[in-house]
């Protein structure tokens, strides 16, 4: 890796502050001077006002997310530097592996990695390179994963829309080795298939490990099931392997449906059915038609990814739980998650309070759910808690 001279960028007081309490990013608003002729993504020292050093970072006017720290001691920013920090984030999910063989290595800057993910399944990588900064320590990243990963190959599933505000191009394909179309992963005794080119995302939803289990153990006898948003599958077929009697995967993509099918197969089963259809529409139609059912599961995309639209967003989780409630079976089970930042756990019981008093229901709180260890949630970076669900069961007053 080439050696740079490394120049100063002076943010202003407030943003200092911050950085000083390890928050690693300095918006555009925030810098007081800058190199003029910065390169995107170019390396920088970040410095208060009175000159003092905060951290290491890259830079990239081109974003609003101006400056990106990396580390908050002044070191090199070279192939050491990101092998300790793979490293460090591999040791950590090692305790997690012993329970199944995929999970996400690097969440970004809660493993002092802004910009970059890398999901492990079965001896391959899935990664996404997303920020200016990130693309131009690539090759160095690649042969530190490889050094202290050792994949079979790796593959680049980047996400283009945020390239796209970095400037950068879309970037897809085979890194290194060999990937087959497909790997089959385990996540305590589940088998799930992941097709890394044909996926939303860098495969498979890992965040949501823990909660498929935790859902699943409410499962009892005779359950019917219904799992929507279900992707792949991931908590309908942990809940068929709980004893269910019958199940509903219920998703818009048929990509994602079609390997639905294929989990259902790998973990022999017979009771899971899917049904490729909106999730308002099918839900409406359900009830229309008398049907009841004892677990739902409610995991919808993000309905909002700035503050602004947050109002829109939290009237589709009351609209989405006012229909799952009409559903459900008096002491039946309901998840609703939002993976969105700007909808707190607060306002997911908020929407759900008006929707039990529309529906007359009795909510009780099992369990508030959160995106797995895997995914950090440093809380100098309240960014970086973004998944979260509530279990409630509906209880007869
Ligand atoms: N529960 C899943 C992850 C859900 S991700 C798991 O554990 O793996 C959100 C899913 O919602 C995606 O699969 C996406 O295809 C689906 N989706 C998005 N909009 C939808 C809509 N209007 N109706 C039904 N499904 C939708």
């Amino acid at each position: 890796m080439k050696s740079l001279t490394i120049r100063d960028v002076i943010i202003n007081k407030a943003a200092s502050e911050k950085v000083a309490r390890f928050f690693p990013w300095v918006y555009d608003n925030e810098i007081l001077r800058y190199p003029q002729d910065a390169g995107r993504g170019e390396l920088v020292r970040v410095c208060s006002p009175s000159g003092s050093f905060l951290g290491l970072g890259y830079i990239n006017l081109k974003s609003t997310i101006a400056v990106r720290i990396l580390s908050f001691v002044e070191r090199p920013i070279d192939g050491e530097f990101l092998r300790e920090k793979i490293s460090k984030a591999w040791e950590r999910r090692q305790s997690l592996m012993r329970h199944t063989n995929a999970c996400r290595v690097v969440h970004y800057e809660a493993d002092d990695l802004s910009g970059l993910i890398a999901d492990y399944y079965n001896g391959y990588l899935s990664i996404q390179i997303n920020t200016a900064g990130m693309e131009n320590l690539r090759s160095g990243l690649l042969s530190a994963l490889a050094q202290v990963i050792n994949p079979r190959g790796v593959y680049e599933r980047s996400d283009a829309r945020s390239r796209a505000k970095e400037g950068l191009d879309a970037a897809e394909g085979v890194l290194f080795g060999e990937i087959p179309d497909e790997i089959v992963v385990e996540e305590k005794g589940v088998r799930f298939c992941i097709r890394m080119r044909e996926s939303q995302k860098t495969g498979f939803y890992l965040d949501q490990r823990r909660n498929r289990e935790i859902v699943a153990s409410c499962v009892g006898e005779g359950f019917h099931v219904l799992d929507v948003f279900s992707n792949t599958g991931g908590f309908g077929i942990h809940a068929a392997l709980q004893g269910a009697a019958a199940v509903t995967l219920v998703d818009v993509s048929l990509p994602a449906l079609d390997l639905a099918a294929v989990n259902v197969r790998l973990n022999g089963l017979k009771n899971v059915v899917t049904a490729k259809a909106d999730a308002f529409d099918y839900l409406d139609e359900a009830f229309k038609k008398g049907r009841r059912y004892d677990l739902i599961v409610l995991d919808p995309p993000s309905f909002t990814k700035t503050k602004s639209s947050r109002g829109g967003a939290l009237k589709g989780y009351r609209r989405l739980m006012l229909a799952g409630l009409r559903l459900l079976r008096p002491e039946g089970y309901l998840a609703l998650f939002s993976c969105s930042h700007h909808v707190s756990l607060e306002d997911l019981k908020r929407v759900s309070l008006e929707a039990a008093a529309e529906t007359d229901s009795r909510l009780e709180v099992v369990e508030h759910l959160f995106q797995d260890r895997d995914h950090p949630y440093v809380i100098n970076i309240p960014q970086s808690l973004y998944l979260k669900g509530v279990l409630f069961r509906k209880s007869l007053p």
